[in-house]
């Protein structure tokens, strides 16, 4: 196809077609952005630029494969399925999959998601006899988190007399030891945690020059999406890389910034003019996604933020209709009133299930809707939550397949050892644990040795024959994954362990499903062996399969059908979009979240959440709040949202006004769940609650001139800088 560039706007082409040299793109939401990366990519490949010496980094795996196929249908060749696109997590395992035997990993190295981490961190505290109510396991882990992304290593933090500080004032001074016994067990395991996926691209891309010099050549074009989400250790590992070319292009939005908590920072949006001062950058300011109303109502409420860079977006779209509001009794009535919503607008509009998205802001509120979904026979899914791959019969699986690539991965090996059941008991395996610690052996080389070492631990001869068992079976599937193909070695391992017959004997339909999910992830590697078969880099080894899987993020949710309503965190719904948006659940405590309320720069994450949430919405949006809702296992009033507060009025239209005064102790009127939309008149004699609440409290931006503000154009503010300072501290 000849004429994709007349597909762009003016500023849209230009950025595509400076490809030489560094460019950032800095516009808000629905100005396409990723458009133009997309597009951008296409021009390379039709410039002949060979797709191998292009990386692009996407927010998603699923976002990088929907730009592979529509650069594939707008350059008309194949060349698209060789890029390399995917999360940084994806993109840079697969490096380390080479590389990491540097650093003393085995090449066929395991990933530890959020679960293994948390089971290995709990047992290290469990071990140092600390008290877990101090110790948390998952918050330890997340301040850990936090050192490796800033690429503080066990060294660095010993040397740091600030964070050794920092964590003794928060009660935890054995941090430091925690941090040195969780890194070393990793590594024994021959595992890496998602952020060691970073934090060791970065160690080789520094430590050996020549290796770096291969990936800076190899990657002569680089492309980051979402670039306001990226974190230092992301962002160092774009500049080394983009360092001898310099062709290199972010797009992103400082708006929809909504990692800081993760680590995720602005100061890379200054950093990159600052790092490259003759960078050219494009404004974006024409939204194509939204309709009138949605852009300006969406300016209005990130005009509250004190800290962003200027922009100003429009668009030609129509109007549309004002975003509706509902207050609801309780969060089972707001679930109905959205579900009897989408009912009556597919019949009435012919919309389809998938044209419908209910964001909300945590994971928990997924459940009453679903409920109200299930009840009107309306299709859904649910992304985020257990994801297929968290599933208990899933892990197990993927366990055995570990530790035919890994022995040494502990986790694998503990989550399967007695597991269908061999008699081994939890004693056995304790004692097996402090051996393995005490002799500095691995679980597995531990076992391997268990007729020789079983009277020195103190296991009788019945156990350490089972345990040899084990050993011998995994041991035979290791040998036939050298002459077989992994979907055959699998299946084989899957009948020899018993785990299918284990699954087999359970006849409830919830065992049904587990064997139906087993079977389902055996076609998942016969489709992903196929798959890799047909790429000239592709890797249809079983450790391909597992880094897959293991990094499936939680918006990569595969369904065959997606014709059906899609439930989500705001978080997830990042750079997605839908003809209609419910936002449900604006209450105070719930969005804004009550953890985030306590700083000014909490509370502008927040608001840049909503942001991102309403402009999601093409054709129309929906704010609902309930005055009750089940939380914690109670039920709890709730107040409104401030959010809604900040809305200006001219937006939005109130669907069920039932309080004739400010003081109404019925609060009952007749068309409560009916959805007839009230008149102008109404809604200005009827002020709604959280209108009538707004005297009380002080506007966060009572200075600023005018919430919508006028045409300016795209210059970064000083006040932007102290928003990189909100992540430093949590
Ligand atoms: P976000 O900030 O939410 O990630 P974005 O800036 O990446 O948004 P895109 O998703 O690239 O925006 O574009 C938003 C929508 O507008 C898409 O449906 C896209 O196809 C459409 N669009 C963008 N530019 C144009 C254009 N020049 N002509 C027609 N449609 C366009
Ligand atoms: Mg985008």
């Amino acid at each position: 196809m000849d004429n994709y560039l007349d597909l762009l706007n003016e500023p849209q082409r230009k950025a595509v077609e400076a490809t030489e040299g560094p460019v950032m793109v800095i516009a808000g939401a629905g100005s396409g952005k990723t458009r133009v990366l997309t597009y951008r990519i296409a021009h390379l490949l039709n410039k002949g630029v060979d797709a191998f010496n292009i990386l692009s980094l996407t927010f998603t795996n699923k976002a990088a494969k929907e730009m592979k196929e529509r650069i594939s249908s707008v350059v008309g060749h194949s060349e698209a399925k060789n890029l390399w696109m995917g999360t940084f997590h994806s993109v840079f395992a697969r490096i380390l999959r080479t590389e990491a035997p540097l650093l003393g990993y085995p090449s066929d190295f395991t990933i530890y998601d959020q679960q293994d981490a948390v089971s290995v961190m709990s047992k290290i505290i469990t071990e140092m006899n600390l008290d877990k109510d101090i110790y948390k396991p998952k918050q330890v882990l997340g301040r850990i988190s936090q050192y490796k992304n800033n690429l503080i290593t066990v060294r660095a933090y010993m040397n740091n007399q600030t964070l050794i500080e920092a964590d003794a004032e928060a009660m935890k001074p054995r941090m430091g030891d925690i941090y040195q016994a969780y890194v070393e067990r990793c590594f024994k395991s021959g595992a890496m945690d998602f952020d060691d996926l970073l934090l060791r691209t970065n160690e080789i891309l520094t430590r050996f020059p020549d290796v770096l010099s291969k990936y800076q050549e190899r990657f002569k074009y680089i492309m980051v999406d979402e670039y306001q989400d990226t974190n230092h250790s992301q962002y160092l590992i774009v500049k080394a890389l983009a360092s001898r070319y310099e062709n290199l292009c972010v797009v992103g939005d400082d708006a929809q910034s909504i990692y800081a908590f993760r680590g995720a920072n602005i100061r890379n949006i200054l950093s990159f003019q600052k790092d490259y001062p003759d960078a050219k950058l494009y404004p974006l300011e024409q939204n194509y996604r939204s309709s009138d109303t949605i852009v300006q109502a969406a300016n209005n409420i990130i005009s509250y933020n004190q800290d962003q860079l200027e922009k100003n977006v429009w668009t030609a779209n129509d109007k549309g209709d004002k975003i509706a509001v509902y207050r609801a009794l309780s969060d089972a009535d707001e679930a109905r009133y959205i579900a009897s919503q989408i009912w009556e607008r597919q019949i009435s509009e012919h919309l389809q299930p998938k044209d419908f998205a209910i964001l909300y802001r945590t994971n928990a509120q997924s459940r009453a809707l679903e409920e109200a979904l299930r009840k009107k026979g309306i299709s859904y899914r649910v992304f985020g939550g257990t994801s297929f791959y968290q599933r208990k019969e899933i892990k197990d699986m993927v366990a055995y397949m570990r530790l035919l690539i890994n022995q040494n991965d502990e986790e694998a090996f503990l989550r399967v050892v007695n597991y269908p059941a061999r008699g081994i008991g939890q004693t056995t395996i304790s004692k097996l644990l402090i051996a393995a610690d005490q002799q500095k052996l691995t679980l597995f080389d531990l076992v391997d040795n268990i007729t020789l070492l079983a009277p020195t631990i103190g296991i009788n001869k019945g156990t350490a024959l089972k345990l040899n068992d084990f050993i011998l079976l995994i041991k035979r599937f290791q040998v036939m994954l050298k002459t077989h193909d992994v979907y055959e070695v699998t299946m084989e391992m899957a009948k020899a362990t018993n785990f299918l017959n284990a699954l087999k004997e359970d006849s409830t339909p919830e065992g049904i499903s587990r064997l139906e999910n087993v079977q389902e992830l055996m076609n998942s590697i016969q489709g992903y062996v196929e798959e890799q078969q047909q790429l000239e880099d592709g890797d249809s080894s079983l450790s391909g399969f597992l880094e897959n899987i293991a990094l499936a993020t939680d918006a990569d949710n595969e369904d065959e059908d997606d014709n059906k309503v899609n439930l989500m965190t705001v978080h997830l719904a990042k750079g997605l979009e839908f003809p209609i948006v419910f936002i449900a659940g604006l209450e105070e405590n719930l969005f804004p979240s009550m953890m985030a309320v306590n700083t000014r720069a909490e509370l502008e994450e927040e608001r840049r959440l909503f942001y991102v949430a309403l402009t999601r919405a093409e054709k129309n949006a929906y704010f609902t709040y309930s005055v009750s809702r089940f939380r914690w296992g109670k039920i709890i009033d709730c107040e409104p949202s401030r959010f809604l507060e900040e809305v200006d009025d001219q937006f939005l239209s109130w669907k069920n006004l039932h309080i004739p005064t400010q003081r109404n102790n019925s609060g009952l009127s007749s068309d409560l769940f009916g959805d007839t939309p009230t008149s102008p008149s109404q809604s200005r004699s009827y002020p709604s609650e959280p209108r009538a609440k707004s005297v009380a409290r002080q506007h966060p931006n009572a200075n600023r001139p005018d919430p919508i503000k006028p045409k300016q154009n795209f210059k970064p503010i000083d006040q932007a800088k102290s928003a990189s300072t909100s992540s430093a501290n949590h």
